[in-house]
């Protein structure tokens, strides 16, 4: 599927994609269970501006912080953009909002729209900051190695024992 369309091809009444192929997402973050789904849709607003539209929905394989076992993540992003060609940041700076409002204005390098760029962008501004399997992921021990999610260590046991860990108990 071609996915980079040039500004002329764009009419008014618009163009639609969808895309259900996993090209544009890097392999790491593929899950085979479960292909991405993203709709985008074109509209011509002038000859140097094009509206996008798109919702995407991906199930991401990341990797925890803590624990560092891959887990599945549901994402679903909605994006409104208005992609420029020429950058006309000297019309902005006289009319503020260019009658588009909150919209977010992408300036592109050629007048041609790369979607699958778009969508790689896309999502790895939804990816969260902190990568958890789960709040209560207990990560592994800092002094064997093993995962406590799945089996306690020697080292914990080592730790009450200690006097420290009785006097924690008086607390
Ligand atoms: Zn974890
Ligand atoms: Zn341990």
């Amino acid at each position: 599927m071609r996915l980079q369309i040039n500004f002329t091809e764009i009419s008014e009444s618009g163009l639609k994609y969808e895309v259900t192929d996993s090209s544009w997402m890097s392999g790491a973050y593929q899950n085979d269970d479960a292909k991405p789904y993203a709709h985008v849709e074109l509209v011509k607003k002038s000859h140097t501006e094009i509206e996008l539209r798109g919702k995407l929905d991906v199930t991401a394989r990341l990797v925890c912080d803590r624990c560092l076992e891959d887990y599945l993540i549901p994402i679903h992003s909605e994006m409104t953009f208005i992609l420029q060609y020429p950058s006309q940041d000297h019309l902005r700076a006289l009319n503020v909002d260019g009658g588009f409002g909150e919209v977010e204005i992408l300036s592109l390098e050629t007048p041609q729209v790369d979607i699958e760029d778009i969508l790689r962008q896309q999502f790895l501004l939804a990816l969260p900051v902190k990568n958890l399997c789960s709040k209560k992921c207990k990560g592994l021990c800092s002094q064997c190695g093993v995962n406590l999610n799945k089996s306690r260590c020697p080292c914990l046991a080592e730790k009450e024992k200690s006097p420290f860990a009785v006097l924690a108990k008086f607390k």
